[in-house]
């Protein structure tokens, strides 16, 4: 039986930004990207009383709540608060995975093999976090990572929640179907149209059944709508790069093509980026050249934030190499490895 902790911390980007400025307290805050189609990030429980939400609009905020204060994203803040909290999680296991800046798995079966309660390992976690960083996190604490994932939102903020074993199938029977891991809100959707809302009502549908309507994902919907989720706490889980590559069906024969391609290539990528890692801090960017020949080189340099300009250099760098057609290009980062990223090993 696993022991699985869920840390959460509360509204992390608001909070952070308010413990540097004490003079915000009790303030309506909220942090997001810039610029005239501002979008909220993360906004505090003060914001939240006003209809202020995370991913909302930045004008649409101001509408309901005129009197918000409105904080531009410092990311290099979030990171050493979130590196400190992750050196606290592996002063009690090796086995962290962290799903982002403010959250993150930790496996303590072991400790509780030593007569320790995962929840007194919780409740030591949250208040050490408090003590050295000023911030408070919520926790979740059950045999499984979606269990305890769910968990963790009960009793937010500052709060913690355990889902014992023997109450995971009572608490199964009410959970909205939208609470499951992988389930969204446009599947959620198409369960209400047939009456499904609960998990429990979702526990009627057969195995076989889900099979024929999900594929693979049906048996995995089975075991999760019963509160039974198999997957391990996996502590190298953060990406060390993002890329993305072309195969083009014609090759491309000459410089000129190559820098139209690798402009659109770049800036899919820059996108991606801002999307998907706007947290991560980059080190190095790189351009990958397959030749009409087979052979293929990549081209990388030091650098904090790409640009199309970048990519265009590393573009003739590379190409000058063979002066082949070219029949795949592709762009990508290299993240700084994050300390706590590879702590585990030190311990090892
Ligand atoms: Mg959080």
């Amino acid at each position: 039986m696993r022991k699985i902790i869920h840390l959460d911390m509360d509204c992390f980007y608001a909070a952070v930004e308010m413990r540097e400025r004490p003079e915000l307290a009790g303030q309506p805050v909220a942090v997001g990207g810039g610029g005239h189609r501002s979008v909220v990030t993360t906004c505090n429980y003060e914001a939240r009383k006003f209809g202020v939400r995370s991913a909302m609009p930045g004008f649409m905020a101001r509408e309901r709540c005129p009197h918000l204060v409105f904080l531009p994203l410092r990311f290099d803040l979030y990171r050493a608060a979130s590196q400190q909290i992750r050196g606290i999680f592996y002063e009690y296991t090796p086995l962290v995975e962290p799903l982002s800046l403010d959250e993150a798995y930790l496996d303590v079966s072991s400790l509780s093999e030593d007569g320790r309660y995962a929840w007194d390992i919780a409740k030591e976690i949250r208040a050490r976090i408090l003590a050295e960083t000023g911030l408070t996190a919520s926790a979740g604490i059950a045999s499984n990572k979606m269990l305890a994932k769910i968990a963790s939102d009960w009793r937010k903020p500052n709060g913690q929640f355990a889902i014992l074993p023997d109450q995971v199938q009572e608490f199964m029977a009410s959970l909205p179907v939208r609470k499951v891991w992988g389930i969204g809100p446009k599947s959620a959707e198409r369960f209400a149209s047939r009456g499904i809302h609960t998990c429990g009502d979702l526990q009627k549908i057969s195995l076989p059944e889900l099979m024929v309507q999900f594929g693979k994902w049906g048996e995995e919907l089975y075991h999760l709508c019963r509160g039974e989720d198999s997957r391990e706490v996996r502590p190298h889980r953060i990406s060390k790069s993002l890329s993305n590559e072309n195969t083009f069906s014609d090759n491309l024969g000459s410089l000129e093509a190559c820098e139209a391609a690798i402009e659109i290539l770049s800036e899919e990528l820059l996108k991606e980026l801002r999307q998907k890692s706007p947290d991560r801090k980059v080190r190095k960017a790189f351009v990958k050249v397959k030749f009409a020949d087979f052979s293929r080189t990549t081209r990388e340099c030091l650098c904090n934030e790409p640009s199309a300009e970048i990519y265009r250099m590393l573009l003739a760098g590379a190409y000058v190499r063979k002066n082949l057609p070219v029949r795949l290009l592709g762009t990508g980062v290299r993240f700084e490895e994050a300390a706590e990223v590879l702590q585990p090993e030190l311990f090892e």
